[in-house]
């Protein structure tokens, strides 16, 4: 039997069931779960803000290791596992073999055809499965992924260290390599993400300025002993104007304000899937080449390139752990933004 704590409608607890093991389909695995990091966009879903398939399992920060094979895959013999990704993607086996420890992330499967796909850039796929969101994820004791889809995870991180990685790691890399290569760069919301992505920038010399709630001097006390070069609240100016900035908070109003403290040619960045309304601003604060993007998913290459720029970066994250069974005390502490660092579940 396996236990999850699955949402039945937005807006009411997660609820613990029991069901039967899920048996792995072609190209799947059986995953029994170690940790489960908690996201905000669990949180999205969970409060009905994305609406999706139900009853469904959320969470897609997960660290397990390979418990059941697909029945038409069969492992890469040992020295071969260790090769490039895209014999993981393309074969015919399984890079992993029972036992094997594998990070399971948001992209849960694409449909491999659409443009987006054939362009390299299958984040954007026409008809892609997410992990706890439109397939059953990790806030359970086991689940299923499409192996092609999976991480091998780094030695240099524990199961429970290794969870944040895998969304607010690989959405933070990607938003940081989309905000380009100025050195002054505003970090707006200092939460999972933030706070290892101002570990990976200011590795790579970049002056990090964090912006938290108003008045969250432990927050600001927090984001300095990670490096960054100041912290303050969103609301104030930064001590210097910002070559860049991403913003992890999911305050629309913050897109404006942070615009504001762009250079020329400089971008803002909106690392969240969702976020209130922008409010409208002056075309004044555009104008110069500035620029407004977003982040959306990742790609495979985004995942397997952060790894290894975390392990290499000596990246430590900062959890907080939880039974599964209190799913809902820590949905509850993350609403109420009382988590310092992220949050993660052990079944
Ligand atoms: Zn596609
Ligand atoms: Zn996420």
């Amino acid at each position: 039997m396996m236990r999850a704590m699955q949402l039945d409608r937005p807006g009411a607890p997660l609820r613990m069931v029991e069901r039967p093991l899920p048996e792995p389909g072609p190209g799947e695995l059986l995953i029994e779960i170690a940790a489960c990091g908690i996201c905000r966009t669990d949180l999205h879903i969970a409060d009905g803000d994305l609406p999706g398939p139900l009853p469904i399992i959320p969470g897609h920060e997960i660290v397990g290791r390979v418990a059941k094979l697909g029945p038409n895959l069969t492992p890469l013999p040992l020295g071969e596992r260790e090769g490039p990704a895209a014999e993981r993607r393309e074969g015919e086996g399984s890079a992993f073999a029972l036992g094997d420890r594998v990070g399971v992330p948001w992209l849960g499967r694409t449909c491999g055809h659409c443009p987006y796909c054939r362009a390299q850039r299958e984040n954007l796929c026409d008809d892609p499965l997410f992990t706890g969101f439109t397939r059953d994820g990790g806030f359970a004791s086991h689940c299923i992924a499409d192996a092609r889809y999976c991480f091998p995870i780094p030695d240099a991180f524990g199961d429970v260290e290794a969870a944040p990685l895998l969304c607010a790691g690989l959405i933070g890399w990607r938003a940081f390599e989309m905000a380009g290569e100025g050195e002054a760069l505003g970090l707006y919301g200092f939460g999972a993400a933030a706070h290892i992505l101002a570990q990976v920038a200011a590795a790579r010399g970049r002056r990090v300025h964090a912006f938290t709630r108003t008045g969250d001097e432990a927050g600001q006390a927090f984001a300095r002993s990670l490096g960054c070069a100041s912290a303050q609240g969103s609301d104030a100016a930064p001590r210097e104007p910002l070559d860049a900035a991403i913003i992890f908070a999911p305050d629309g109003a913050l897109v404006p304000q942070a615009l504001k403290h762009v250079k020329k040619g400089g971008r803002v960045v909106c690392g969240g899937i969702h976020m209130s309304d922008i409010p409208s601003f002056p075309y004044a604060d555009l104008w110069g080449e500035r620029a407004i993007l977003s982040v959306a998913n990742l790609t495979r290459a985004d995942g397997e390139e952060f790894l290894a720029v975390a392990a290499e970066t000596k990246v430590k994250t900062k959890t907080t752990v939880f039974p599964l069974e209190q799913a809902n005390e820590a949905l509850d502490l993350l609403r109420a933004g009382k988590i310092e660092g992220a949050a993660v579940l052990v079944p």
